[in-house]
């Protein structure tokens, strides 16, 4: 018996403007064949839990394709058009194959489609015909389509977030597909759909009240009631005509997987009105870290411009409030800006020069600042994640500098890659333990790194394409009747969509 493995992974967020080319994928990673098994499987990630998997069942593992590159706009479908027809080369040579396992994210648009993951996987059932096995994992975050649910076997999302356990859940899906290959009674997958998105920075899965949910739904599979559940908060920037949450439950028993299901679904629209931001102003953050003499740095968390999130990363917000109020906090933070990156280069380092800085993506949202810099540092932008997610992981910001001015330290990059990991300061030559503010441009996923260095992290009303101010958004393909744009005080989740026999 054989599998072939293969990964599609972007994170879409529709307000971005800047269309994600081959280009942006090529500063994530694009592997193929042996060097998935060269570059991926001593790393903690979906695609080396599956192959794991397929080992101790005596599986042949054929590593496909892997694309892989962090959020941003919506992709060029030139782009997912070559996955696909590369993905299906390596299925067609290895005919025949008996299952097909897919790490995706699961919140991904294309210029053309809105649903990225399900035009893969339909793309791919087409070609393998109904009686190949195929499984899918996905981030929390993802949308769960119609589409998907009717051409996959299996969908499994991480559950966790801070997200951690991307190799686990690599594992429990390929398990779940072998189970579906080589057992008598294959497990049946049911999805509930909630009409509704909260803000990403609002909650975790280390604290109450989600928390309580996913261990109930842990407790659920550890009693053997159900055999795997997902709990999916789509993430919120996505503007799709089929957007929403969801819970998918697994069992063996069809009526179980159906009460469970509606029953975990309930509970997370019930709190929905829970997953409110609090959120502190710039100005606020900049004046306590003045005033206070905290020992360890403060973050300004600046989750509207994270382009994990899928924002432009190019905000210099922050930055034009601490030089207005002639701050002189010691201060790092990273802006997305090859024009300056660039330029710093061609200048030279231990040189200053006037820059403008920051607006060269999305400026309609973001206004640069013009400012005298020092030229501290340049890099060649490639740094190793340090985690505990994603530890050793190789990022590549691009062609980057650090600029100074005064206390100010500024890294400005080609693209912000692993906001949540402090070697994005340290690989650059700015300590973060050494800061007074660190600006972190990212949601939630930078608080399993950073809760380690200090405990003084403050959400911040900043402006972006990530805003917690959903209402604030210009959606307009979500569907009707759709929280948090109505209230839905009355309603009941209903809808169950079974996955194929
Ligand atoms: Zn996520």
């Amino acid at each position: 018996m054989k599998a072939v493995v293969i990964e599609f992974h972007q994170e879409t967020n529709s307000f971005n403007p800047v269309v994600s080319t081959i280009d942006y994928f090529e500063r994530g990673h694009m592997y193929k064949g042996e060097e998935i098994s060269i570059n991926l499987l001593d790393k903690p990630c979906a695609l080396a839990g599956m192959f794991k998997a397929l080992e101790e069942s005596h599986v042949q593992a054929i590593p496909g394709c892997s694309m892989f590159t962090m959020s941003g706009g919506p992709i060029d479908q030139a782009v997912v058009d070559h996955f696909v027809t590369e993905s299906i080369q390596i299925i067609e040579a290895n005919h025949p194959v008996d299952a097909v396992f897919i790490s995706l994210h699961g919140a991904t648009q294309t210029t053309t489609y809105d649903d990225c993951s399900g035009f893969i996987i339909d793309s791919i059932r087409k070609v393998v015909g109904n009686h190949v096995v195929i499984a899918a994992s996905t981030d929390l975050h993802a949308n769960i389509t119609d589409q998907m649910i009717k051409d996959t076997d299996i969908i499994c999302g991480y559950q966790t977030y801070p997200h951690l356990d991307h190799f686990e859940t690599g594992y429990r899906t390929a398990k779940l597909g072998l189970s579906c290959l080589l057992d008598e009674n294959k497990p049946k997958m049911v999805k509930v759909h909630i009409p509704m998105i909260v803000p990403a920075s609002t909650y975790t899965t280390n604290s109450d009240p989600f928390s309580t949910l996913i261990d109930h739904g842990k407790e659920l599979e550890e009693t053997g009631k159900i055999l795997d559940f997902s709990v999916y908060q789509m993430q919120p920037w996505l503007d799709v005509t089929e957007g929403g949450s969801s819970v998918l439950v697994i069992d063996d028993a069809e009526e179980n997987a159906k009460q469970y299901a509606i029953e975990l679904a309930q509970k997370l629209f019930d709190m929905r009105k829970v997953f409110k931001p609090n959120l502190y102003s710039i100005d606020e953050v900049i004046d306590l870290t003045e005033q206070s003499k905290y020992e360890k740095p403060v973050v300004l968390v600046d989750s509207a411009d994270s382009t994990n999130a899928g924002a432009t990363g190019d905000s210099v917000a922050v930055i034009q409030r601490l030089l207005h109020k002639q701050s002189d906090l010691k201060t790092a933070c990273v802006v997305t800006d090859a024009p300056a990156a660039v330029r710093a280069h061609e200048i030279g380092v231990g040189k200053t020069a006037k820059f403008s800085i920051g607006g060269t993506k999305y400026p309609e949202m973001h206004q640069p600042i013009q400012v005298e810099c020092y030229i501290k540092s340049l890099h060649d932008g490639i740094f190793i994640q340090e985690g505990p997610a994603g530890r050793g992981m190789i990022n590549n910001i691009g062609l980057s500098a650090v600029l100074q001015v005064g206390n100010i330290n500024i890294l400005v990059c080609h693209h912000i890659f692993g906001n949540g990991d402090p070697q994005l300061f340290r690989a650059f030559g700015m300590e973060p333990t050494l800061q007074e503010l660190l600006i972190v441009k990212a949601c939630t996923s930078f608080r399993a790194a950073y809760s380690l260095l200090t405990d003084n992290i403050y959400e911040t009303e900043t402006p972006g394409a990530a805003s917690v101010d959903l209402k604030s958004l210009p959606f307009k393909r979500l569907p009707k009747d759709f929280y948090p744009f109505s209230d839905l005080d009355h309603y009941q989740v209903r809808e169950v969509t079974l996955a194929r026999d």
